[in-house]
């Protein structure tokens, strides 16, 4: 299979994980767990999207179709076992709640051209009101997708992976920014040039290593069509129970956590690049979006603000095993589903250097989401 180990590696040989967000940790565990010896080098963790994500698992309320839908409704699938895993792993609880997603509409025409209203159950105003009591006057129809649901990825999830990953014996590296990748004459990686957190600088020698850099990730590796999209966040407290299903509406959703906190999100900002902070019109935005979903959440006491930088691609999707360097296998470019990938992800990238053979299905995915899939094919000759 594409991505195998190099036979010159010895089993015992680390492999490196280039960031330490939620695609690093996914990954270093699963290889963990399988006995592989395991390095993640991270730069911050509290830049991470993955301390930043709502923590939605919506393959079917974010309208995905194609192969992405493939890939989120596969992980989907994953995740209650991959969750039961990590938390006895971990002796963390994640906050993984199969609370269904509601998707609000202005018109009945609206719900049904919606791109997965074939796996939702229709709702007219009554029914939205009875999923979502208090639902804004505008929204007259709605879909349901119960098999949706959200973790608590800020709080929880991030914990109990970096608890697993030690209790495996995983070892970090705080503070360490990958600089620059080695290469030998054939163009195959051997070590990665490492700047640590007193600013002494190393190289690490490797055969095998993974790119699960987020957002930065074509900073290491410039082939790869990578780029940031910010979102800003915010959250407020309210009643414990009030809203038992996310509302997904068009540039806001709100996500209820067990304990009455209510995660708003997101603005979508790709001429942001990566200009950090909050802006005004970004938490306007999300204002007037809770003032059209659920207006009495407009009185909630607000909590926190935040933003971050999804690792984006030209199709949304990610970039997925074997890249343009022979040694280096990519994790990178989920966008705004790297939550809900993260289960898929860590079997599709850890099976090959596990020496598992993947299903054919596994298979197939990983050669929808290979890197360079947006290349023009060649014109025809003649
Ligand atoms: C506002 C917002 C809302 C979101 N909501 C959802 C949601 O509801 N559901 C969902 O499924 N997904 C959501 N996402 C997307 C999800 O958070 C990301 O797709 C996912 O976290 C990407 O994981 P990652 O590991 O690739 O990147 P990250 O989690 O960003 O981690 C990358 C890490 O790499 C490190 N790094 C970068 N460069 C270097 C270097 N040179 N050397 C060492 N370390 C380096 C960084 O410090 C960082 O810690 C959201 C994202 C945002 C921003």
């Amino acid at each position: 299979m594409t991505g195998a180990p190099s036979p010159a590696a010895p089993p015992d040989t680390p492999v490196l994980i280039l960031g330490g967000g939620l695609m690093g940790l996914a990954i270093a565990w699963r290889l963990a767990r399988g006995g592989r010896a395991v390095t993640v080098l991270s730069r911050r963790r509290s830049e991470a999207a993955g301390f930043v994500a709502a923590g939605m698992l919506a393959p079917h309320a974010e309208g995905l179709s194609g192969d992405l839908l493939a890939l989120g409704q596969a992980s989907l699938a994953r995740i209650p076992a991959w969750v039961a895993a990590i938390e006895a792993d971990s002796d963390l609880r994640c906050g993984l709640r199969p609370c269904g997603i509601v998707v609000p509409f202005a018109s009945a025409a609206e719900r049904d051209a919606y791109p997965t209203a074939c796996h939702g159950t229709a709702l007219d105003r009554a029914g939205l009101e009875a999923e979502i009591p208090g639902i804004g006057a505008h929204w007259q129809a709605g879909l349901l997708f119960p098999q949706d649901g959200q973790i608590d990825n800020r709080r929880r999830l991030m914990r109990a992976l970096e608890r697993a990953c030690t209790r495996l014996g995983v070892s970090f590296e705080e503070g360490t920014s990958v600089v620059g990748l080695e290469r030998d004459a054939a163009g195959r990686l051997t070590g990665v040039q490492l700047r640590r957190a007193d600013g002494g600088r190393a190289t690490l020698s490797c055969r095998q290593a993974v790119l699960t850099s987020g957002a930065w990730s074509a900073q290491l590796v410039p082939e790869l069509p990578v780029f940031p999209v910010k979102g800003q966040m915010l959250s407020l407290q309210g009643p414990r129970q009030v809203l038992q299903r996310v509302i997904f509406g068009p540039g806001t959703y709100l996500v209820p956590r067990e304990d009455g906190l209510l995660v708003v999100g997101a603005t979508s900002e790709p001429q942001a690049g990566f200009s950090e902070g909050l802006t005004p019109a970004g938490q306007r935005q999300l204002q007037e979006g809770i003032a059209a979903l659920l207006p009495e959440a407009g009185r909630w006491p607000p909590m926190e603000r935040w933003w971050g930088f999804r690792p984006c691609t030209p199709d949304e999707g990610p970039l997925l095993g074997e890249g343009p360097i022979p040694g280096l296998l990519l994790a990178c470019g989920h966008h705004r589903n790297g939550v809900l990938l993260a289960a898929i992800t860590a079997d599709l990238l850890a099976g090959p250097l596990l020496g598992e053979p993947g299903s054919a299905e596994e298979q197939r995915l990983l050669a929808a989401f290979r890197w360079d899939r947006f290349r023009q094919s060649p014109a025809p000759l003649g």
